[in-house]
């Protein structure tokens, strides 16, 4: 490493991460507490990407992750940092239903235990980005609603070309900043696709990134503020989660069952990867109708909700993986990871952050 001429101290390297997913904040905290200067870009409003949770006036909705298991003592000791944060979920007895609500069977590992942030799914990686922001790790810093559209390799550093988002609409201002020894690529397997081939920097990995496929996801989340009045604890179906054969919709959850969040009774419903990808640029209203009528057929509940809107997730769960923890190259200090990587779960982007961290770290 060169020396700091400042200080006398040896400098310390530089990395841009780009995403505030799980798989970026496990690799950003990581290579912090290695000693790196860790620059976080997320385009979003806030650190969790589709660990998010969406605010209506009647609660909140968990409208991506609906909860995640443990199985790598690494996740586990992760974990144990920050207990209170999460909660366990009795979600175990999950249904598979028939188009008509007909339970066909109960499915689940008996001994995989859910897990849920509290008191919203975004609140476990809002907690662990906190030290990259507010001086516990030093030399960080977190650069929210900055969508990175560039990359580029400029003798021994990296530049990288930055845009402002506002409103979900980019500003037209772009700005460049310099001087990075690396860069970590920390998102969903579309934008990391479109980002390196804008970059001229697909080649070495053309033929493994594009042999990814992952699926889209239509969500609709559903309040019924009515339902809570006293002397009616719930609406519809007593049981809170299942697992649906219908052909437009794969799993319904009711929110409210969820430890840590508002009585008001709140359903979240995702539509399965067939259906999303047939509607995929369908009308949200007509997405909503269709979705809605699905649920009343599933769940019985067919009064009208008081709030109900949807959200596309064009790149939601992954069909098929890249079969390794991550992407590097070394000569070049870029490294990509993210879940798509190992598989479909939080914490397949957990280890794919870690183990690009721990890569990085050893050279
Ligand atoms: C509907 C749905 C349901 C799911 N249910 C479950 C579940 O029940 N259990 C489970 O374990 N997993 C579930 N998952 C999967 C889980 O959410 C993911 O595996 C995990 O959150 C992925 O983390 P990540 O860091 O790889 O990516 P992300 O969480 O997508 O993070 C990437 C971040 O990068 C940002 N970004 C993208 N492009 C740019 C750019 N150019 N510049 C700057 N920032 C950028 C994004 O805004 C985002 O914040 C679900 C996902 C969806 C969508």
């Amino acid at each position: 490493m060169p020396p700091n001429r400042q200080s006398g101290q040896t400098a310390k390297k530089h990395v841009a991460v780009i995403g505030a997913g799980m798989a970026g904040i496990a690799c950003a905290r990581t290579l912090a507490q290695a000693g790196w200067q860790v620059s976080v870009f997320e385009k979003s409003r806030g650190f969790g990407g589709r660990m998010s949770t969406r605010r209506s006036q009647f609660g909140d909705f968990d409208h991506g992750t609906q909860y995640f298991t443990v199985r790598d003592p690494r996740f586990e000791a992760a974990l144990a940092t920050t207990a209170d944060v999460i909660k366990r979920w009795s979600a175990n007895t999950v249904r598979v239903m028939d188009a008509s609500g007909h339970v066909l069977a109960s499915t689940g590992r008996p001994n995989d235990a859910h897990w849920v942030p509290v008191p919203g799914m975004s609140s476990l990686l809002k907690t662990w980005g906190a030290p990259l922001q507010n001086g516990t790790l030093p030399d960080c810093n977190v650069h929210l609603h900055t969508r990175v559209t560039a990359l580029k390799r400029d003798g021994a550093h990296w530049t990288i070309t930055c845009e402002k988002v506002a409103n979900g609409d980019a500003k037209k201002f772009q700005h460049l900043l310099s001087g990075f020894d690396h860069v970590v690529v920390a998102i969903p397997h579309g934008q990391a696709h479109d980002l390196l081939e804008a970059s001229d920097l697909m080649p070495d990995w053309q033929s493994q990134i594009s042999d990814v496929l992952v699926d889209p996801c239509w969500t609709l989340m559903l309040a019924y503020p009515n339902a809570s009045q006293p002397g009616l604890s719930h609406l519809g179906p007593h049981w809170n989660v299942a697992r649906s054969t219908h052909h437009r919709i794969s799993w319904v959850a009711r929110e409210s069952s969820k430890p840590g969040r508002s009585s008001v009774e709140r359903w979240t419903i995702q539509a399965s990867p067939q259906w999303s990808q047939e509607h995929v640029n369908d009308a949200p209203d007509r997405v909503k109708a269709k979705l809605a009528k699905a649920f009343g057929e599933i769940t019985g509940i067919r009064a009208e909700a008081s709030h109900a809107e949807v959200h596309r997730w064009v790149y939601a769960q992954t069909r098929r993986a890249l079969g390794q923890s991550y992407l590097l190259n070394r000569a070049a200090g870029l490294g990509v990871c993210g879940d798509w990587c190992l598989g479909n779960r939080v914490e397949n982007a957990f280890i794919s952050g870690l183990e690009l961290a721990l890569a990085i770290v050893e050279d």
